[in-house]
């Protein structure tokens, strides 16, 4: 692992980190449409810039730099403390997918939209009855001349509400094994028959969605690889998922745990927080946690930077950083006791609302992309060879 940047990485960082001091998107709209809005521009102003989808071929949109400058993007963006880019579905899985699998026609209908925020993606995989177990999906698609007709529901569907396509995972054989008859389709969120209900989350917030399909046509064109091939694409896209995300959520995480220790080293608990004894050890071993992960990070982006793809390895980075993370925001919250639950105290220690916030929403992170088990059976079985669960 070479843990060193070139004189033109070091000039590209310099740049960007200008470049985002210079254009700071100031404070988020707390309403949803308001908040959708000044997503989008700041992701367009992004891309504009020619920040957006560093890693991307130049002929879709994207800069053609390096791997690493793609690191460099995301390593400045966590340190600017820039809001996180609105179009995340699109960015982390679609585009990749798109890129590895996708026709000519899809790549150019596609990627530079992605990039753009011109057109926002969600992933439709879950379903009442098919989480963990994925392959048990229901949804149907039936061909009908030259178009699908799909029908079934969605679940946990993350930003549906305000989402302009959706990477769906329908059921196109039956009669196949449950892994041999599934389709990775392209639906039109605003195509008739599509119906998305919001769930609220323990956080108070609704980016979760139900969705409904209800004879919903969909150009056959619109399928990623082969008719009923579509169980290969959606592990790539969970890879990418695993991967790619976590990658940049243990960046952010880290700006976290920084602000969490400089509010120990003044939050008033008779003496310091950080001089008691037994948080100051939650902080130690908050703070060694992440250095293990970054290092585990940079170990399997060396792995990808030598010809690799995103593989079963990203289920060790996303286990270790999500439960790593929760540690660290019971820390936060317990250091912070009582008034952990005011959205804001008079020191302003409490950072209105800011670690009950952080730990609410973090107990789906050991769910969301697979759960802690599933990860966990994943590295038993595909990265260290053991006999499979029964
Ligand atoms: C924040 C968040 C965002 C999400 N966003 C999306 C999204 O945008 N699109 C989407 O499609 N889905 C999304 N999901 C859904 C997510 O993928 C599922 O919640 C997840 O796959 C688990 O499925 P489930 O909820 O049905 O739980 P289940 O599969 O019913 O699991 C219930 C429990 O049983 C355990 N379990 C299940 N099978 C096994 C096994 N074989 N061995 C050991 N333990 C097992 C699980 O670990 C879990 O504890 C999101 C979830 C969260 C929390």
């Amino acid at each position: 692992m070479d843990l060193s940047y070139t004189p033109a990485e070091e000039r590209f960082r310099d740049e960007l980190r200008a470049w985002l001091d210079a254009h700071q998107p100031g404070a988020a709209p707390q309403a949803l449409a308001e908040w959708v809005a000044y997503g989008k521009r700041w992701q367009r102003a992004l891309y504009e810039a020619g920040w957006c989808g560093v890693h991307w071929p130049r002929e879709y949109g994207g800069r053609g730099a390096s791997l690493v400058e793609q690191i460099i993007f995301q390593e400045e963006m966590a340190r600017a403390g820039t809001p996180q880019l609105i179009n995340l579905a699109g960015l982390t899985m679609g585009g990749p997918v798109l890129i590895a699998h996708g026709t000519e026609a899809q790549k150019r209908r596609h990627l530079q939209a992605i990039l753009a925020a011109d057109e926002i993606w969600c992933q439709g995989f879950s379903e009442p009855n098919a989480g963990s177990d994925l392959a048990a999906l229901k949804t149907r698609a039936v061909l009908d001349g030259d178009s699908f007709v799909v029908t079934g529901q969605k679940v946990w569907t993350s930003f549906a509400r305000y989402a302009d396509w959706c990477m769906l995972l329908v059921r196109t054989d039956p009669q196949a094994p449950k892994h041999k008859g599934i389709t990775f389709l392209l639906v039109d969120m605003h195509s008739p028959g599509v119906t998305v209900r919001p769930l609220r989350q323990i956080t108070g917030e609704e980016d979760f969605n139900e969705v409904f399909f209800e004879d919903v046509r969909v150009p056959r064109a619109n399928v990623i690889g082969a008719l009923n091939g579509g169980w290969d694409i959606a592990i790539a896209t969970l890879m990418h998922e695993r991967q790619t995300l976590t990658f940049s959520r243990q960046l952010q995480s880290r700006v976290a745990l920084n602000r969490l220790l400089a509010l120990a080293r003044r939050y008033p608990r008779g003496r310091p927080a950080a001089a008691e004894p037994r948080l100051r050890q939650k902080l130690a071993a908050a703070y060694i946690d992440s250095e293990a992960m970054r290092y585990t990070a940079l170990r399997n982006l060396t792995r990808v930077l030598r010809g690799g793809t995103p593989g079963p390895e990203g289920s060790i980075e996303k286990l270790f950083w999500s439960e790593m993370y929760q540690r660290m925001l019971d820390t936060a919250v317990e250091m912070t006791g009582p008034f952990a639950q005011l959205v804001a105290d008079s020191a302003g220690a409490v950072e209105n609302g800011l670690w009950p916030h952080l730990m609410l929403y973090s107990r789906g992170r050991t769910i969301a992309a697979g759960s802690s088990e599933i990860q966990r059976n994943i590295i038993a079985e595909r990265v260290l060879g053991l006999p499979r669960a029964k």
